[in-house]
């Protein structure tokens, strides 16, 4: 008798999708905000799915995590303060606290469950318990960051899809709070889709972003396991260049390096095409 496959499958566009075969569920539960899947797979180890997507995977994580912390935080000369939106699984705020010119970190995510389930069935705060520079906010960032004025060097915004609570962090008005809340030479990066199935939403959050920051640029990365496996961040910055290093990487990693951090901002021709 052949044995039982079961496999998780993401419909990245009505015509396509991922699907990646499971070893066990290990969480299931509707938060009020999402629902929420833990499961082991055998390609990419453990994997938090929400709302039908994945978010992150133990084997892939490096791309998403080194690029969406290195690239902002070595473009400035001295980052202390850094806030991050979104990123309840802790891969980002692992990234951040190898950096030792930082003091404090504030993750700001709005489901509970998922900080509780990432730290129950993933390596990535494990790794930083006890590091008495971080702290974890449940909360909603898009009023969280209302409530700042000249706080923070770096707001990271490490995002669910533009829809549902997160649907307001892809705004004019949220950069425009972002802005308030950031020192007078910080930097603010989004996620922002893929460069391949989303043009449209980007060149919509580097437009809305323009009209905000002096500066606003665009750069991307593969992520195996995110729709079309090719990922865009962008960048907007009240002085530094961000697709320039400031500083030496002081910690050892798996994919960011100086030369892929400039090379990450050199941008295809079909996005120059579409405006991007
Ligand atoms: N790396 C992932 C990706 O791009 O698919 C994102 C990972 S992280 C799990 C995304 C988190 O953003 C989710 O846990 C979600 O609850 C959180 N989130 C969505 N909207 C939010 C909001 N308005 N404020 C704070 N956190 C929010």
């Amino acid at each position: 008798m052949p044995e039982t496959e079961l496999w998780l499958t993401e419909r990245q566009t009505p015509d396509l999708s991922l699907g990646i075969k499971i070893k066990e569920t290990l969480y299931r539960k509707t938060s009020p905000y999402q629902e929420i899947l833990m499961v082991d797979s055998y390609q990419f180890g453990r994997v938090l799915f929400l709302e039908g997507t994945f978010q992150t995977t133990e084997r892939d994580e490096f791309f998403y995590h080194e690029m969406i912390t290195h690239v902002p935080l070595l473009s400035h000369p001295g980052p202390e303060s850094i806030l991050v939106i979104g990123g309840g699984d802790g891969g980002t705020l692992r990234e951040i606290l190898k950096h030792g010119v930082i003091r404090e970190a504030i993750l700001v995510e709005i489901d509970r469950d998922v900080v509780e389930v990432s730290k129950r069935f993933l390596p990535f705060y494990s790794s930083f318990e006890g590091d008495p520079r971080f702290r974890v906010e449940i909360f909603d960032g898009i009023r969280y960051v209302q409530q700042q004025e000249n706080r923070f060097d770096i707001i990271i915004v490490d995002s669910t899809d533009p829809v549902g609570p997160a649907e307001g962090l892809f705004s004019e008005s949220f950069y425009q709070d972002c802005f308030r809340a950031l020192k007078k030479d910080g930097l603010l990066v989004t996620q922002s889709e893929s460069p391949f199935l989303h043009t449209s939403l980007i060149k919509r959050v580097k437009t809305s972003m323009e009209k905000v920051f002096p500066i606003c640029r665009i750069y991307t990365s593969p992520v195996p396991t995110y729709p079309s496996g090719y990922w865009s961040f962008t960048v907007g910055s009240k002085k530094y260049d961000p697709s320039i290093p400031q500083r030496a990487l002081e910690f050892e990693t798996k994919y960011y390096t100086p030369d892929i951090h400039r090379a990450s901002f050199v941008l295809p021709k079909f996005l120059k095409d579409a405006g991007i």
